[in-house]
């Protein structure tokens, strides 16, 4: 196949027939953030290199391997976005939302960029939805957030996930813990893989979330951080647990959770499943209370999380979970002739203006293969017009499930087949054991409510 007709490395098109499953869990995921108080914040794909440096920081993987940086015709270091949070907060601190009341609620559906190594699920150009909270620190916020994504998965009907919570605690208590890591590794030194020694200088939290073998091991082993919390950390962890308790969102403590990306603190999260592979984490999060401050703003408490759209679809497939079908065609108009086919295009266009789904030939194929077609659309009604329709001022409309059909005149078109097709809506609900005592008129008339 010719090269530009073949997707680059790691990208990975939505096509028409699947894209009702991932528009479906976008309007859950908007819609429950909604209910937590959350707006949507629209940002650019791409930034100043130096803020993901300084925003994700520079001894990351991220950073030192993974990023889709160029420089651009104006000889400035661009980056395609890596992840969702540097972005929203530096748009925070540009328009000055921390003068607004706080917290700041904003949630965003956003394309990132990683060159990373492509598997399932794991995409060079991947999804994300993610939820920041700006200018809290109580602990409250923390298991609000943690909630907010536990909805989502009941929401979305998703079984047998696990929340998975620690704290890193804060610049204070880390001193401490950095020192008897340092220690520990220390000891250890001779085992320890090439990354993990660079890392042992530079940050030995880190050393936690080594992939090898010999690493994770030694890692097993080492002290573990809740062990060295601060006063006001350990007092914050007890009150998460105590509200996510009040809240009955069951979780498990994991010391062994830490961040590869260096400005969280205190409460880190992970809901877990074991059902799409090894690195089974759909959902991450937790607090960044020195981000704002690092990206140049005032001292800012924050917390936030993000989830993989791609792994929740995966997950979601995995676990044969229903999505809602789109919308079928409500009326097919077939037609013969240029006459029938200018009627035809009225009456869609009218169907159109009431939010039905209406379709006529567009192609100009015979009536037969325009039967075909509203066959393969799945169609509820179709109906033919041709001249003798035309001259007579009406039509048969059939109805595609049963075979039946009924007359049914053109010049009050839009409102017989109204009615028409809200009665079989309401039949179809008597049928799944609904009663419906809904008049037709009211509907009609816009008063049911
Ligand atoms: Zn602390
Ligand atoms: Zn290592």
């Amino acid at each position: 196949m010719a090269l530009v007709t073949k997707s680059i490395k790691g990208t990975q098109d939505t096509l028409p027939s699947e894209s009702y499953k991932i528009q479906f869990v976008e309007q859950t995921v908007l819609e429950t953030a909604k209910n937590y108080g959350y707006k949507e914040i629209r940002v650019p794909v791409f930034e100043h290199t130096e803020l993901f440096q300084r925003g994700v920081g520079d001894t990351t993987d991220v950073v030192q391997k993974e990023m889709y940086t160029f420089e651009d015709k104006g000889g400035r270091s661009i980056t395609l976005r890596p992840e969702g949070t540097a972005g929203v907060v530096r748009s925070y601190l540009e328009h000055g939302l921390f003068n607004e009341p706080q917290p700041m609620k904003m949630c965003y559906l956003i394309s990132c960029y990683r060159y990373e190594k492509p598997q399932a699920g794991r995409l060079r150009e991947f999804h994300q939805f993610g939820c920041e909270c700006l200018g809290t620190a109580s602990p409250a916020a923390d298991a609000e957030v943690i909630s907010l994504v536990n909805d989502i998965f009941l929401f979305l009907g998703v079984k047998d996930i696990e929340l998975q919570i620690n704290s890193i605690g804060c610049p204070e208590c880390r001193k401490n813990y950095h020192k008897a890591l340092h220690e520990y590794f220390e000891s250890k030194k001779a085992d320890l893989c090439g990354t993990c020694l660079d890392r042992l200088e530079r940050n030995p939290m880190r050393i936690l979330d080594c992939k090898s073998p010999v690493c994770s091991a030694i890692a097993a082993e080492a002290p573990k951080v809740t062990d060295y919390l601060c006063d006001e950390c350990a007092e914050h962890f007890g009150k998460v647990q105590e509200y996510l308790k009040a809240m009955e969102i069951p979780f498990t403590v994991n010391p062994s959770i830490v961040r590869g990306l260096d400005y969280y603190t205190k409460t880190v999260f992970e809901f877990v499943s074991t059902q799409i592979g090894a690195q089974g984490t759909v959902c991450g999060g937790g607090r960044y209370d020195g981000l704002v401050e690092e990206v140049g703003g005032p001292k800012t408490p924050a917390l936030g999380f993000a989830m993989g759209m791609e792994r929740l679809l995966l997950l979601m497939e995995a676990q044969n979970l229903p999505f809602p079908e789109e919308a079928k065609c409500d009326l097919y108009i077939a037609s013969m002739g240029e006459k029938a086919t200018l009627r035809a295009a009225r009456i869609a266009t009218d169907l159109r203006g009431e939010g039905l789904h209406a379709q006529f030939d567009v192609v100009g194929r015979s009536v037969k293969a325009q039967m075909k077609f509203a066959n393969k659309l799945g169609a509820a009604f179709t109906m033919v017009l041709g001249d003798s329709e035309l001259e007579n001022g009406k039509a048969k409309l059939k109805n595609m499930a049963t075979g039946e059909e009924r007359e049914i005149q053109l010049d009050s078109f839009a409102d017989d087949f109204m009615r028409i097709s809200i009665n079989e809506s309401l039949k179809g609900l008597e049928d799944l054991g609904y009663e419906s005592n809904i008049d037709i008129d009211s509907i009609m008339s816009g008063n049911l409510f």
